[in-house]
Order: structure tokens, then sequence, then C-alpha cells
């Protein structure tokens, strides 16, 4: 015994069946039932990237002057050049490793 229930399509509102699955689809338009559902995944690496770069090394005060506030903003932004730089270090040897790999093989 399936269960199933009626639902209202978010994209068309049409009532179609859904029986509670993730990849459920409209049989009147296709669109996914709970398209909301099916993306959180991609969603929460989204959100935990945007906090990351939230991050800052030095933080801004209100009470800093003009001068502080570049000279944080230049060191700020050169870490996060380090950062990056660091990933594409990773990147570039995984490459490498990758590629000695199948040489070798
Ligand atoms: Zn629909």
């Amino acid at each position: 015994m399936s269960h199933a229930n009626e639902i209202k399509c978010p994209s068309c509102g049409k009532w179609t069946m859904w029986t509670g699955r993730v990849d459920d689809k409209c049989i009147d338009c296709g669109g996914f039932l709970e398209p909301e559902r099916f993306s959180r995944d991609a969603e929460k690496k989204i959100v935990k990237g945007r906090r990351i770069k939230d991050n800052h090394y030095f933080d801004l005060r209100p009470t800093d002057g003009p001068v502080q506030r570049e000279v944080k903003l230049f060191f700020n932004s050169m870490l996060w050049g380090f950062y990056y730089l660091e990933i594409a270090f990773f990147v570039f040897m995984t490459a490498l490793l990758a590629v000695v790999g199948i040489i070798a093989a």
C-alpha cells in the first residue's frame, strides 16, 4: 500500500499526488513538489561559504579613524589573497599528483 497524499503544486498550483519523497514531481507540469527541500544541500554549502567569507582577520570598529580603517581593510584583503593562494596551491598540487600518478601508472 503506497502512502500518497494530495498536494498543491508550487509551480502550477494544481493538485497532484505526493508520496513524501524528495524527488516527487508534479504530474501536471513536472516540477519538483519540494524544490526548497531538494536544493537544501546546495543552500547549506553556500551559507557555509558565506559565513567563512564574513570572517575578518581585523574587525573594523566605529571608533577607528580613516587611516586605521584603510590599513585594516588592506590587511584583510591581503590575508584573503593568501588564503585563496593557498587554495590554488592545494588544487595545483592535487592536479600535479594526479598527473604524476597517470604518468607513473
Ligand atoms: Zn505542477
